[in-house]
């Protein structure tokens, strides 16, 4: 049954981020052939709306106001149920990101919808539109479907490819105009936390710390890795409470989920609440001094050894290799 969804395009620093062509190739399976209306809300966004068609929506409708130049949960959720209201969707997909987890229950409850969160995969089975999503912190899946109403999902960055990218694509976009009123709270101002590089939760190679790194300064030649692979640090929640990095790195349970190609585990024991956080990722490799520790049950190349040694050694052959 082809049918209209609607697919949120979400914007930082003037920037579309990836998982909204990952949105809309989402958005591609749930339509079964209708039609992808990609969204964007903000300030001056519209002008980004041909790289949403180049990846795969057919049309883009924004709402642009300055009371949405920062994500607000009041503002955008007015922005986009308008949209809603103009576009009678019967699929909508977001992103499975801080944004998105905040913004798509306050929408569901609106429509008096369900909602089907952090999906990893979607395939149309028969007449079902079936969504897998991870659950136990990522030890089993489980599949669901919508039985009744609109198919609201969310789906976790780096798991749904985008379609490729046709530059020769072309579809209208309309700017939609919507009063915004009775913001219960503005963003008078954003102070960022000083991060280097590549986004942690959308990175295709994460280089995590854990306390065997034992230091601030143990993380340098973590850091040194992720230059040459084009990746982001991160670390276990070992480290963050040891003061050696910010807690904005965690990931596990309690921090970011993150499903890299590859993941390498530097120092870190493989805790069941930081397996939660990256045991979904494609490759995984650990180092560690202790050949019984955790890590290595789950990962795919376990290397022995003292992490000081081999992080520069890795670090100096990828360079050779020039990737
Ligand atoms: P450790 O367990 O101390 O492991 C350090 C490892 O480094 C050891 O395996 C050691 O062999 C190795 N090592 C030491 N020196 C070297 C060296 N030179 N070279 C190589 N290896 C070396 N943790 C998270 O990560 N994320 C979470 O989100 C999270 N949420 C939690 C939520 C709750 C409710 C609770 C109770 C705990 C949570 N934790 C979380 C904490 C978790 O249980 C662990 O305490 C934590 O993950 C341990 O961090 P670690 O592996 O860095 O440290």
């Amino acid at each position: 049954m082809a049918r209209k969804v609607l697919v949120l395009g979400e914007v930082r620093d003037q920037a579309l981020r990836n998982v909204s062509f990952e949105a809309i190739a989402a958005g591609k399976v749930v339509s079964e052939g209708g039609e992808v209306v990609a969204v964007l809300v903000g300030e001056g966004v519209a002008s980004l709306s041909s790289e949403l068609i180049q990846y795969g929506a057919d049309r883009v409708v924004a709402v642009e106001n300055t009371k949405l130049n920062t994500y607000t949960p009041d503002g955008y959720s007015q922005a986009v149920l308008a949209v809603i209201q103009e576009e009678k969707p019967e699929g909508i997909v977001f992103g499975h990101t801080a944004l998105g987890k905040d913004l798509s229950p306050k929408i569901a409850a609106k429509l008096n919808s369900g909602l089907i969160s952090d999906a990893t995969a979607i395939e149309v089975a028969g007449e079902n539109v079936v969504f897998t999503r991870p659950i136990y912190s990522g030890k089993a899946f489980e599949k669901k479907i919508v039985t009744d109403g609109i198919i609201f999902a969310t789906i976790r960055p780096n798991n749904i490819a985008p379609l490729e990218k046709d530059e020769e694509r072309s579809g209208e976009t309309t700017v939609l105009s919507v009063d915004i009123k009775d913001l219960r709270s503005i963003v008078k101002e954003v102070v960022r936390k000083a991060s280097e590089g590549v986004d942690l939760s959308e990175a295709k190679v994460v280089i995590a710390g854990g306390r065997g790194v034992k230091s601030e300064a143990g993380f340098e030649p973590l850091k040194e890795l992720a230059a040459v692979l084009g990746g982001a640090v991160g670390a276990s929640r070992g480290a963050c409470d040891a003061e050696y990095c910010d807690y904005s790195l965690q990931i596990g349970q309690t921090g970011k989920v993150v499903t890299p190609d590859l993941y390498i585990a530097c120092g870190i024991s493989g805790a069941i609440q930081h397996l939660a956080g990256m045991s979904n990722s494609k490759v995984i490799v650990a180092i560690n001094k202790d050949p019984e520790a955790n890590i290595f049950k789950v990962a795919d190349y376990g290397i022995v050894g003292d992490l000081f040694e081999v992080v520069p050694l890795l670090t100096e052959e990828f360079k050779k290799l020039n990737v």
